[in-house]
């Protein structure tokens, strides 16, 4: 299914699951994982791309294998960034024949241990007027509700976003964030622009202390200090954690569903329990 079927004016609230490819190409827990999510019946599945170091070979293989186990439909991620022109062709034309209708179109980050970096395609605008030109395919896109960390100005992250949204973006979803007061003001700003493709809320249920420390130090993301210091009680609690991040990111989806959201993009760490019990407490 595309995404503009997916996300059509629709009472329902839809939602995503986001993985990336395990280490070793091994799917055996990941099918697991993917087995508990799907009894929430996704929209869509999608995989990330190089993200964090993984291996980007690895990335196609899994959109492979997810493609051809499961029911949902599979968004692989795309990020253009130090690609040669060639190499985008060759990857964008093995999706199509994959039977893939969808993609997550990136810029990226310029990888650290590159060899050779081109600059065929500078940011994600580049790679959505290829798609737009030489595939079938239909595009996502990235929002940042606190403004990319390299952006000069909010202005500017919003105007690449309308842009985004008029070379034929269907949906945006939004990086991490623990506080709905940025996604508001971001929204309404959007808005106000006049972009009107649906913006869907990235949500990460936290399941340990550390972990979100690392988001929080890494993407700059703003965490109320109260909540911090909620999530340090646990730190030393496994069960404890996991059941306080399911409570906090459901109040923050139950506030979104409110505000109007139309859906949530569950960026799982490839971990079914949170993001499922989110789903089951919001409807
Ligand atoms: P663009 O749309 O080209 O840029 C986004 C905004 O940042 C624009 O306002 C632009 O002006 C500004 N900007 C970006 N870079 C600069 C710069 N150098 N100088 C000045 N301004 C700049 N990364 C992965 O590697 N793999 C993934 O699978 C992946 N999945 C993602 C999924 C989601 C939902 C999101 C939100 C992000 C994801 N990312 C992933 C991270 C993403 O690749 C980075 O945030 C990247 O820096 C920007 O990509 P983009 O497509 O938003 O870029």
């Amino acid at each position: 299914m595309k995404l503009s079927e997916i996300y059509k004016n629709n009472d329902k609230l839809i939602f995503s699951f986001e993985v990336f490819p395990p280490k070793n190409a091994n799917t055996e827990s990941l099918f697991a994982e993917l087995a508990k999510m799907n009894e929430q019946k996704p929209a869509l599945i999608s995989v990330t791309y190089g993200a964090g170091g993984s291996n980007r070979n690895l990335s196609l293989e899994i959109v492979k294998e997810l493609k051809n186990h499961l029911k949902q439909p599979v968004m692989p991620h795309f990020t253009c960034v130090c690609s040669s022109r060639k190499y985008i062709e060759k990857y964008i034309q093995e999706i199509e024949e994959l039977g893939i209708t969808n993609i997550l179109a990136l810029r990226g980050d310029e990888p650290q241990d590159i060899d050779v970096c081109y600059r065929d395609f500078k940011s994600a605008l580049d790679l959505i007027e290829y798609l737009k030109k030489h595939s079938e395919l239909e595009f996502a896109v990235a929002a940042y509700p606190e403004k990319h960390p390299k952006a000069k100005t909010f202005d500017d992250d919003i105007n690449v976003l309308y842009k985004k949204q008029n070379l034929g973006a269907k949906v945006a979803y939004t990086q991490v964030f623990f506080d709905n007061e940025c996604f508001y003001k971001f929204y309404d700003l959007c808005h106000k622009k006049g972009i009107k493709i649906p913006i869907i809320p990235g949500i990460m249920p936290i399941t340990s202390f550390n972990q979100l420390k690392r988001i929080v130090e890494l993407s700059g993301t703003k965490i109320d200090s109260k909540v911090l210091a909620y999530f340090e009680k646990y730190k030393d609690s496994k069960e404890d954690t996991i059941k306080a991040g399911i409570e906090f990111a459901t109040l923050q989806c139950e506030k979104l569903i409110d505000f109007g959201a139309k859906g949530m993009h569950f960026y799982t760490l490839n971990k079914a329990q949170s993001s499922v019990e989110v789903i089951k407490n919001i409807t």
